[in-house]
């Protein structure tokens, strides 16, 4: 007997345990890996004529034996080899599906059963022991393997006549686990997990003594049928079954094309983040058949890195099987039909923002970080393509709107204001963020990091110009206004300085724009203090420092105390210079450099 390796172990644990009350998925699974198993064959036979197969003569045979307690699924697939049965079933995720461990600490095993496809060892919910004799094609050996729980798996010579696979399960002894071995049950059972399977899925039936076998399945793809004769459950259905997910998506987009160009598609948006969507073990990619025959898994060039969380199937008779990697690239053909599918995708998400205004903001809260790197990665070149997919939060709305909605809301100003910070409450108290709110202006609150990198890129959306209200060249004062602080900033000029050659800063001035607070940083130039922050967090070495402007409110009585302190006591405004500075940064969320001395100061100040 050989063991199972670790994390086996464990998904069989789980399996043979399972509290999991969907346990009919078993057989979905099975037979899901015995149409896969013909696949590879049929696709082998199509590219090499060596091997002489005949397409008719594929099928998955069930059948179950009620006194033996055993139910049978046999395909004539390619087979497994003796060391292809100790490699893919001794060992979990070899189709490395998910990082078993990990979610194994974080989630409850429900979940883990719901969330994924868990293949061949979902057999063990419902069997107490497993066999599997296999022959490869075009070998004349055949092994069968066989388990009956965790201590682990014996593998020996077997004498099985054709290549393919049969699957022995001995049904668990209980009267929960009978139906698994009523024909009827079977039969709903492959209706309703299997019937988009492309091989005939076949069971035995009994009439008047003669014994014949029934296609159970429908044989044609969900895809290629009529849309007038698919309930949205078939596509829901198919969807969960297919892409292992959970929970239902939030559209689905059929498309029939016909003419110089002939393509089934069935295009899914899911409406959550897969658990690994974000990391870099995520592949993006639809699945490519020709003619029925699934040619790839994940066709990555048929998803814009944009999208790339859209699932589905593409099927085209005008595709070669011969395919491969290096020429998709170069495929005239697949590249049209991305296009055409982007373009549906497009479509599809601008109609869902307006009129499933919540489904869209599923999807934003989803996979927004995902739309708007596409802007910033492309350096503003997809700008136009997803720029009105873009959602956020206006401070006026009280809540996220597209930038159209915001430009016809606020149809006499020349510019688009947005404030940066970590969320939106914090940055609503920026000082002059409050003030411009208390003009009664409306500002899009950023708390991504990406927000202002993708104004940045996008310039202008339509005739507007993006305005950082924390930058120094915003410009709300009237002309009367301005003179006056021009007169102030002039008639303090030594004040000012002095306090400049004490700090970090490009320039100390005055200013009209804050409401309550004393002072406010701002910058000059391209480079914010939220850009500073992100750039300066990320792993390369690169450091950058905004060019920091220290505003200090003329209308607040600290001005006064200021001057007062020029005049009479300069070693002292050196001290409050320095103060103010840290009081700026710190509501900007910068760090103080020289913490101590801060506080000895604030402390000296304080005993007076
Ligand atoms: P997955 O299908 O996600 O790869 P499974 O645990 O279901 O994971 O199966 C593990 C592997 O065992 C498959 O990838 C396949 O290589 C092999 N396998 C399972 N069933 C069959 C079968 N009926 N014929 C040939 N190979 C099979």
């Amino acid at each position: 007997m050989k063991e199972f390796k670790a994390e086996s172990k464990r998904l069989m644990e789980l399996m043979i345990n399972s509290i999991y009350t969907n346990k009919e998925i078993f057989l979905r699974e099975i037979i899901s890996n015995a149409s896969d198993a013909i696949d590879k064959l049929h696709y082998q036979s199509l590219t090499d004529k060596k091997i002489k197969v005949k397409k008719e003569d594929f099928a998955i045979i069930i059948k179950a034996n009620k006194d033996a307690r055993t139910l049978t699924i046999s395909d004539n697939g390619i087979g497994m080899t003796k060391d292809e049965l100790e490699t893919n079933l001794g060992t979990i995720a070899k189709s490395g599906s998910f990082d078993f461990k990990e979610q194994n600490q974080k989630k409850e095993n429900i979940d883990i059963i719901g969330q994924f496809g868990v293949g061949f060892y979902s057999a063990f919910m419902v069997s107490s022991k497993v066999e599997v004799i296999s022959k490869a094609y075009g070998s004349d050996e055949s092994y069968s393997w066989i388990s009956s729980g965790i201590e682990g798996y014996t593998v020996k010579k077997s004498n099985k006549e054709n290549y393919g696979t049969d699957i022995i399960l001995t049904i668990k002894d209980e009267e929960e686990y009978n139906r698994y071995l009523e024909d009827y049950e079977l039969k709903n059972l492959i209706k309703k997990y299997s019937d988009y399977i492309t091989y005939p899925i076949k069971m035995e039936v009994t009439n008047d003594k003669k014994t014949q076998l029934e296609t159970i399945n429908s044989l044609i793809p969900l895809w290629r049928r009529n849309k007038k004769d698919i309930s949205e459950e078939d596509y829901n259905t198919f969807y969960s079954d297919k892409f292992f997910d959970y929970e239902k998506p939030l559209s689905h987009i059929h498309i029939k094309a016909e003419g110089t160009l002939e393509y089934n598609s069935l295009i899914y948006i899911p409406s959550h983040a897969s658990y690994d969507y974000y990391t870099k073990e995520y592949e993006k990619g639809l699945q490519l058949y020709s003619n029925g025959v699934l040619i790839m898994e994940k066709c990555a060039d048929l998803i814009p890195d944009y999208f790339s969380f859209i699932k589905g199937v593409v099927d085209s008779p005008d595709l070669s099987l011969n395919i491969s990697r290096e020429t998709l690239q170069q495929n005239k053909v697949l590249k049209t039909i991305a296009n055409n599918i982007e373009k549906h995708i497009k479509d599809e998400l601008i109609n869902m923002q307006i009129e499933r205004r919540n489904d869209y903001l599923k999807l934003w809260e989803a996979f927004g970080l995902q739309i708007k790197a596409g802007i910033y990665n492309s350096y503003g070149m997809d700008k136009e393509k997803l720029q009105d997919l873009l959602m956020f939060y206006s401070s006026k709305e009280d809540k996220l709107v597209t930038l159209k909605e915001y430009i016809d809301k606020n149809k006499d100003e020349k510019n688009i204001y947005y404030a940066c910070g970590t969320s939106t409450d914090q940055i609503k108290t920026l000082p002059q963020v409050e003030s411009m709110i208390s003009k009664d202006k409306d500002i899009l609150l950023c708390s991504s990091y990406l927000d202002e990198f993708v104004f940045k890129v996008m310039m202008k959306y339509e005739d507007k110009d993006f305005k950082n209200v924390c930058s120094d060249n915003i410009d709300l004062d009237t002309e009367d206004e301005k003179e006056e602080l021009k007169t102030l900033n002039e008639n303090s000029k030594d004040l000012l300085s002095l306090m400049k050659e004490e700090l970090d800063v490009k320039e100390v001035k005055f200013t009209n724009k804050l409401k309550n607070h004393p002072v406010c940083l701002s910058t000059s130039g391209e480079i914010s203090v939220e850009m500073e922050k992100v750039i300066n967090a990320m792993p390369t070495n690169e450091s950058i420092n905004a060019q920091k402007i220290l505003e200090i409110n003329a209308n607040h009585p600290l001005a006064k105390k200021l001057q007062d302190l020029y005049q009479n006591d300069k070693e002292e405004l050196k001290k409050y210079s320095k103060v103010l500075y840290s009081q700026a940064r710190l509501i900007e969320g910068l760090p103080i450099d020289n913490p101590t001395e801060i506080a000895n100061i604030i402390c000296d100040i304080l005993v007076k």
